[in-house]
């Protein structure tokens, strides 16, 4: 049989693009290998946003080399596109496929299979990891056009990803992505309300727009466009139930776009925003677009628009020169701030990128410390999130696995709690109301429907 696995690290768009090469796949006659047998192709899609990512891409190839002996193995994604030549110093590797060439990965597998004699079915290379694999690789910095991996939209998940848009052109000092996927794409404004069609068509309730610089939408576009009308015209015309943004930049998320999303019945009241550092010296050498003033007002904004919105915030510990004052202005700003979760990061220096070279690293020991007190206010601030929705009603979707747990239905809410409850198989992807009557550790509320009538 011919039989895949992908193996995915890194950010969200880095899963959208494993679900569309997973369709893709399952289009050209391939089927996913079950979980504990080894497959004839495995892809790994790979991340290299630190050094750390870069270290771990390395070990999920060589393990799946190991896992799924005799298997043509590929690989894909930000560190197949800048590190190639690492990639292919190791053993068992058969191509090597770049940020350009993603979406051809189906046909570039069947053309090396039929180059080794493996394309009879059986698949299994005749031996294993013999000669150089190969690499296509294009430059990703001249590419201009927004290219999609599989037509029909992908989604394993009750809650798929939707990737509108791919690349960047803000040269973060400490981020190597603008190297990796180029400058800013978009997809066309007709296809993203097709694609929002289709998934809506497929039964799917719920959309979260993707992408690595959502707030730069449509602005490559012939005639350029932007996020506010796209979501404008996705309020207007589209049938899917619910749309969720995930993560975007502060300047970039505009009071057009925080008012629709407010007035809107159909988009969540859910923000992620990148804060990275609450220090004005240190936003500056990261070369971020905005001052700790500057993101506050946004934050402010949000809030007094929907006191009831959920705002996720990034913080990046540990940037070169991120003295002790520096890192409390970011503790500081994280307690004062209306922001409901946070995910910290540790800094650790990418090659290639300007901040790699910069004097001043903070000690190892010292960058572990002070991700534990703002993850420790991070957790503080998750609890007081979902214990302030106790007593509430919130709209949830239904997932269509139960938890494992316990056995109960699960779903998301429009604000992003994770949310446990009682019901019948026929409540999978449908939206409930929901009270929420308990919550568990500060990550899990329980609740009984709200909507149903009394038995
Ligand atoms: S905005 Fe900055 S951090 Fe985000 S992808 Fe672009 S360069 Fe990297």
């Amino acid at each position: 049989m011919k039989s895949f696995k992908i193996v995915t690290l890194g950010c969200r768009v880095n899963q959208c693009e494993s679900e569309s090469l997973a369709v893709a796949l399952r289009e050209g006659g391939w089927w996913p290998a079950p979980e504990t047998w080894p497959a004839s192709l495995c892809i790994i899609n790979t991340c290299t946003v630190t050094g750390k990512a870069s270290m771990q891409s390395r070990q999920a190839v060589r393990q799946a080399v190991r896992a799924n002996p005799g298997a043509c193995v590929v690989v894909t994604g930000c560190y197949a596109q800048t590190e190639a030549e690492v990639l292919a110093r190791i053993d068992g590797v058969d191509l090597i496929v770049g940020h350009g060439e993603k979406h051809r990965v189906l046909p570039l597998v069947e053309a090396h299979l039929a180059a080794v004699g493996a394309d009879d079915g059986s698949v299994l290379l005749p031996e294993a990891g013999s000669g150089p694999p190969k690499v296509h690789r294009s430059d990703v910095m001249h590419a201009r056009e927004f290219r999609r991996i599989s037509a029909a939209p992908s989604g394993r998940r009750a809650r798929p990803s939707l990737k509108i848009q791919d690349g960047c052109d803000a040269f973060c000092t400490y981020c190597i992505v603008p190297y990796a996927r180029g400058r800013s794409r978009s997809m066309p404004v007709d296809e993203v309300m097709a694609s929002i069609q289709q998934l809506h068509d497929s039964g799917f309730r719920e959309v979260v727009l993707s992408g690595i610089h959502l707030g730069c939408y449509g602005r490559d576009l012939s005639p350029p466009t932007d996020l506010a009308s796209l979501l404008r015209r996705i309020d207007d015309e589209a049938r899917i139930g619910r749309v969720r943004l995930s993560s975007i930049e502060p300047l970039e998320l505009t009071e057009e776009i925080i008012e629709l999303v407010a007035a809107s019945g159909r988009f969540c009241p859910h923000f992620h925003v990148p804060l990275q550092s609450g220090d004005n010296g240190v936003l500056a050498r990261m070369h971020r677009p905005y001052t700790r003033e500057g993101f506050a007002a946004v934050v402010l904004k949000i809030a007094d628009q929907m006191p009831r919105a959920t705002i996720g915030a990034d913080v990046l510990v540990g940037f070169p020169g991120e003295s002790g004052a520096a890192f409390q202005n970011s503790l500081d700003m994280v307690r004062d701030l209306p922001i409901c979760y946070l995910h910290v990061f540790p800094f650790s220096p990418r090659t290639g990128t300007p901040a790699a070279g910069y004097p001043d690293p903070v000690p190892v020991d010292v960058i572990k410390e002070r991700c534990r007190r703002l993850r420790s206010l991070g957790t503080a601030k998750r609890k007081a999130f979902y214990n302030g929705a106790l007593g509430r009603c919130v709209e949830v979707l239904v997932e269509n696995e139960r938890d494992s747990e316990t056995g109960l239905l699960k779903g998301v809410s429009s604000e992003y709690l994770t949310v446990l409850l009682e019901g019948g198989d026929a409540l999978k992807n449908d939206f409930v109301t929901v009270a929420v009557e308990r919550v568990w550790s500060g990550r899990l509320a329980f609740g009984r429907r709200a909507d149903a009538s009394p038995a």
